[in-house]
């Protein structure tokens, strides 16, 4: 047995293509794809997705979090440009430089610092905050802009190659936050133009994320920061998108056992579920710990054999039990906890929304110990 058959994801590479060759009909010319590995590719596992993406669809641009991210996929066989769009504590500066990779720098001091450690000149692109306040620099004018731009840049062991900015309302479509966008985007580009007049060349502007590449889709971004929707999740469920996305992954467990309760009968700590009727009940083996959603207690559902069936009582660590009454199932049979099965299916933004969060951090909340088994249409590899 290659893997242990309780708890898994399946993790489809080919629709990791199929959804960036869509979303890259969305961007303008000018606009090349950078694809956003962070956190592991969303859970996906990061070394095996954005190798495939280098080889399949000739990727040149990654981004991650941080540095452990950008070493593991340097070593792991990635060769082009990797941006570190997080912190990374400056006495890192030399790690940076020996792997050729891009940091991201958010304001003088952090700059002045990384200058400091560095013995050979870091690769940048200097974040703007454009109005989401989490980190960049903040000033009034693009003139303004323009001089810390310039100051950081003559720090003797930074190169700045790039400015970029993160909207942070692209993906909703009321006139307030379409409006805030447009400011976002032409805030950057006029601080692109105020660096050209004082003739301050830059190799990047860059701006869009997946949200911002398919609704405010600019060639003056030139490159579009694809995450979410590379993996096949919408990054506002209630805003229609122009295609539809094939989720990348599918968690699956197995049924460890099958028993049949009286009417009266309690499920799960707590005592929170009580059969209403006769019930026929599956354990299934994967629980919080594997990064079901507890909040899925009493609320979710999965499938078996193509059936819907609810999960009843409070979802332990390690296993949760439904109610499968009239389906056909016995110990060994899998479980889709989020996947397709038969003509159904429930997607890891069904359950975001059970659970009051995005399907963002479903995935990625996908434990370690849940191996990930790899298939290529539809073959395993
Ligand atoms: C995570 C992230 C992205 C990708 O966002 P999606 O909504 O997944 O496309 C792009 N840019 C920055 C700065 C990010 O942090």
């Amino acid at each position: 047995m290659e893997f242990l058959k309780r708890a898994w994801a399946e993790v489809h590479l080919d629709r990791l293509k199929a959804n960036a060759e869509n979303y890259k009909k969305y961007l303008k010319a000018g606009t090349e794809l950078m694809c956003v590995v962070k956190a592991d590719c969303y859970g996906h596992g990061s070394v095996v997705c954005s190798k495939y993406l280098q080889e399949e669809l000739s990727v040149k641009n990654f981004a991650v979090s941080n540095l452990n991210e950008a070493i593991e996929l340097r070593e792991g066989g990635i060769d082009g440009e990797i941006l570190i769009l997080g912190y990374t504590p400056p006495e890192c500066a030399g790690l940076l430089s020996e792997y050729g990779i891009i940091q991201a720098v958010i304001e003088y001091d952090y700059a002045a610092a990384l200058s400091d450690f560095a013995r050979s000149p870091v690769r940048c692109h200097i974040k703007l905050d454009t109005g989401m306040s989490r980190i960049g620099l903040r000033f009034e004018t693009a003139s303004d802009y323009a001089d810390e731009i310039i100051r950081i840049s003559e720090l003797p062991n930074i190169k700045t190659e790039g400015i970029f900015t993160h909207l942070c309302v692209a993906d909703s479509e009321t006139d307030e936050n379409r409006e805030y966008t447009k400011k976002q985007i032409s805030l950057i580009k006029s601080v692109r133009a105020e660096l050209l007049s004082r003739d301050f060349s830059l190799s990047h502007c860059h701006f869009l994320n997946t949200a911002g590449g398919i609704f405010c889709s600019d060639g003056a971004s030139s490159l579009a920061r694809l995450g979410i929707i590379l993996y096949g999740l919408t990054p506002n469920a209630s805003l229609a998108l122009p295609f539809e996305p094939a989720p990348v992954m599918e968690l699956k467990a197995v049924v460890s056992q099958v028993k049949t309760v009286e009417k009266g009968t309690f499920v799960g700590y707590g005592r929170t579920f009580e059969a209403t009727r006769t019930t026929k009940i599956a354990t299934v083996s994967a629980g919080y710990a594997d990064g079901v959603p507890r909040l899925l207690s009493n609320r979710g559902e999965v499938l078996v054999k193509g059936r819907r069936a609810k999960i009843i009582g409070r979802v332990c660590m390690d296993q949760f039990m439904t109610d499968v009454t009239g389906i056909d199932v016995k110990p060994g049979d899998t479980v889709t906890i989020f996947g397709t099965s038969g003509k159904e299916r429930i997607t890891a933004d069904d359950i975001a929304a059970i659970c009051g969060t995005i399907g963002y951090e479903i995935v990625c909340g996908i434990t370690k110990r849940v191996p990930r088994i790899y298939f290529n249409k539809g073959k395993p590899v």
